[in-house]
């Protein structure tokens, strides 16, 4: 049992015999974090071991204290585009794994991407997650490549995407580094689970099956040159516990090897999944409480780290998430291939959100949250460590607000329902006196004058 870099007799060990800390420790650990340059994963474990509700309540003001002062009001949106269900895989929780016979199978062609891209853009989307099964062979790359090409092209009205995460099976470094070379943004691969025994059971056959060659995955992502990573956990696997331990072993292991942390981390919840016996029971079902445990105790931890909730959340719980450091939402999303342009298509897994984007931006901006469609950075070239020069000052907060505002405008203009309209200028007047420096506050008043008569992709 080759487990590569996580050590499982650690957690083990750890679990089995560590008692939860008291008030004194919660306390020190909690009063290091407001200095908001992270704690170590030591007293990250420490945390995770609590059951007190005082202490959590705790650890949930200090993730939100973390948030507001690092992030602010911003959050990022993107919808995801499933281009293939095929897949050679049996994840015994997907929809899409190989003997499932119970949903229809399809890859897109480029011209029904293009279909789908002019939906997404139409509704005022500017960042696509593409996301594919496993099914496409040695053809995967190229098809791949060319769907990034396809979006790219995508132009409705003034509207375009101007950035594409990806969401594709483990590849070699060779093929990394043609997925460089077609310019995305963000590499995510999601763990599922870091236990070996789970993930064998939970991984029967196929390519992904092989659990060292999984795991090291962004190992040779950023041996080709990819230095924003995305990794994530599906909870409801193993016991989270484990699967945060884990993860912390592996965001140390890509610091130690290779001086970047990962951009963003994923935080899926296990979702019914038609066809999946597994999703509908999950081994280690987490309860909202614990839910939010995991994401408070992330957001203290690595403060600099995107995390990134998806549609699979109900809006309660989106709610309540926000609060505790997430930083990107997918929005108006649909799960199957086809499903922005076409009627019929079936989702990968039911959704706990069915609203449109402009609904969804109609409640966050009601909340005060300032939705961003910015891609400044990346067009930049603030990436990788740059990005995290930017963020570790908590520059965050003064640097890209005014460019969430500009871009929130920019859809208010184009794309915003009557209602959003009202509640969005009234919020980015609030916000725009926020701003710290004069000079941003007044450039950022300047370009927002611009863009309420027309103008387009103005950033700082
Ligand atoms: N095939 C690639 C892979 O497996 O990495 C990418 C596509 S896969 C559909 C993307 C993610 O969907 C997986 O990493 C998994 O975490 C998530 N997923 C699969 N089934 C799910 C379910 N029932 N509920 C929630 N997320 C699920
Ligand atoms: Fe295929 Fe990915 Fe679903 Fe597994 S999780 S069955 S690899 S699409």
């Amino acid at each position: 049992m080759d487990t590569g870099f996580i050590d499982h007799k650690k957690i083990y060990d750890y679990l089995d015999n560590t008692k939860p800390p008291d008030t004194k420790e919660v306390n020190d650990i909690l009063e290091r974090a407001k200095e908001l340059k992270g704690i170590s994963f030591e007293e990250s474990e420490r945390l995770l071991v609590v059951e007190d509700r005082d202490h959590l309540e705790s650890i949930f003001e200090t993730a939100n204290y973390i948030k507001e002062e690092i992030y602010g009001k911003r959050l990022v949106l993107f919808a995801p585009l499933y281009v293939s269900n095929l897949c050679n895989n049996e994840c015994l929780y997907c929809a899409f794994r190989k003997t499932n016979t119970m949903i229809p199978r399809r890859t897109l062609t480029q011209e029904e991407i293009k279909r789908e891209v002019e939906a997404l853009v139409s509704q005022g989307h500017k960042r696509i997650l593409l996301v594919s099964g496993e099914g496409l062979g040695k053809s995967v790359l190229d098809y791949t490549v060319k769907t990034i090409e396809t979006i790219y092209s995508v132009k409705v009205g003034k509207g375009s995407i101007k950035r594409i995460n990806v969401n594709i099976a483990a590849l070699d470094v060779e093929g990394y580094k043609k997925l460089k070379e077609a310019k995305i943004g963000t590499y995510q691969l999601f763990q599922e689970t870091y236990n070996y025994k789970t993930y064998k059971e939970m991984h029967r056959s196929g390519p992904k099956s092989d659990y060292l060659y999984h795991l090291t995955a962004m190992d040779r992502a950023m041996e080709a040159g990819i230095d924003d990573v995305g990794v994530g956990i599906l909870f409801g696997l193993e016991d989270y516990r484990f699967e945060i331990m884990a993860l912390l072993q592996h965001i140390d292991h890509l610091e130690n090897k290779f001086g970047i942390g990962v951009h963003t981390i994923s935080v899926p919840r296990i979702e019914p999944a038609t066809g999946s016996d597994v999703s509908l029971h999950p081994p280690y079902n987490v309860d909202d409480l614990s839910f939010k445990k995991i994401l408070a105790i992330l957001r203290i931890t690595v403060p600099y780290t995107g995390m990134i909730l998806s549609t699979r959340e109900s809006a309660k719980m989106r709610k309540e998430a926000l609060s505790m450091g997430i930083s990107q939402i997918s929005a108006g999303s649909k799960t199957s291939p086809g499903g922005y342009s076409e009627q019929k298509a079936l989702e990968q897994f039911s959704l706990g959100d069915h609203r449109s984007l402009d609904e969804v931006i109609l409640d966050i901006a009601s909340m005060g949250y300032v939705p961003s469609f910015c891609t400044g950075c990346y067009r930049l070239g603030r990436t990788g460590n740059d990005f995290m020069d930017l963020a570790k000052p908590g520059l965050i907060k003064h640097y890209c607000l005014p460019n969430a505002l500009t871009s929130f405008a920019e859809y208010l203009v184009n794309y915003g329902s009557l209602q959003t309209q009202n509640v969005g200028w009234e919020l980015i007047g609030k916000m725009l006196e926020t701003i710290p420096g004069e000079s941003i506050r007044n450039k950022t008043g300047h370009n927002l004058e611009m863009i309420r008569q027309g103008a387009t992709d103005l950033y700082l």
